[in-house]
């Protein structure tokens, strides 16, 4: 903007104040770094969505390990966060976020995997299943934002994005091991596991104690692990 009349200044002012954002910016921004405050924002409103929604899971979660993991990275998401927000400060930008419906789509699911599989062994593999697709669309986007922080120089950021996508990665491995854990409890059937609490019960009544295994579950599911079981599971629906 050159010289202009003190009159045709203040209806520039006056304009600038109808489109809210384009006042504090001295220049529209184009391309990537549009791109990265685009995603940037993107990302942040998705890690606030995260720290309402891994409470839910951790509640849910019947596995110690995988209560643990979700408690865990709900720690890790807050930091995220604090992250994101020097990502902001150093370009010069205040922390703002925009609706992400990608992370409403997958917390989505993982609400309807909560109710379709509350009462179910299978339980805990569909909360792991649940959200290894968030930490795979959280792992995409700070992949594509540290790549474009260092294409533009923006070191601090970078730096910071980079940190987060590391503990994306942890938290995607973490909870692919203990997806190998819960699956073998996810095999039992209702059935078999009615019989198993019957002779649990007989047991104890045997020896006067009344104290079913922590991880009775687990005990069965190798010896349940074949095709009979499956065909009775299916045949459940
Ligand atoms: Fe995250
Ligand atoms: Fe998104
Ligand atoms: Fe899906
Ligand atoms: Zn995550």
């Amino acid at each position: 903007m050159g010289k202009l009349p003190a009159c045709a200044f203040r209806q520039e002012r006056k304009n600038e104040q109808t489109i809210p954002n384009m006042a504090t910016k001295k220049e529209p921004t184009t391309g990537l770094r549009k791109l990265m405050e685009d995603q940037l924002a993107d990302i942040y409103f998705a890690e606030k969505q995260l720290v309402k929604a891994l409470p839910k899971m951790a509640k849910n979660a019947g596995n110690a390990d995988l209560r643990a993991a979700f408690e865990g990275h709900l720690q890790e998401t807050h930091g995220q966060i604090e992250r994101l927000e020097q990502v902001f400060g150093s370009m010069g930008l205040p922390a703002k976020g925009k609706t992400c419906p990608a992370i409403l789509g997958l917390l989505q699911e993982c609400t309807e995997l909560m109710d379709e599989f509350g009462d179910d062994e299978a339980l805990d593999a569909a909360l792991v299943a649940g959200a290894r697709k968030v930490e795979h669309y959280e792992i995409a986007t700070y992949g594509s934002l540290s790549a474009w922080a260092e294409q533009l120089g923006l070191d601090d950021a970078a730096g910071l994005l980079q940190e987060t996508l590391e503990e994306e990665q942890g938290a995607d491995e973490k909870l692919t091991g203990i997806g190998e854990e819960v699956m073998g409890a996810a095999v039992v059937t209702d059935d078999e596991e009615e019989e198993e609490l019957a002779e649990v019960e007989e047991d104890s009544l045997a020896v006067g104690k009344s104290k079913p295994p922590s991880n009775g579950s687990r005990i069965g599911a190798k010896s349940t692990a074949n095709g009979n079981a499956k065909k009775k599971a299916v045949g459940k629906r």
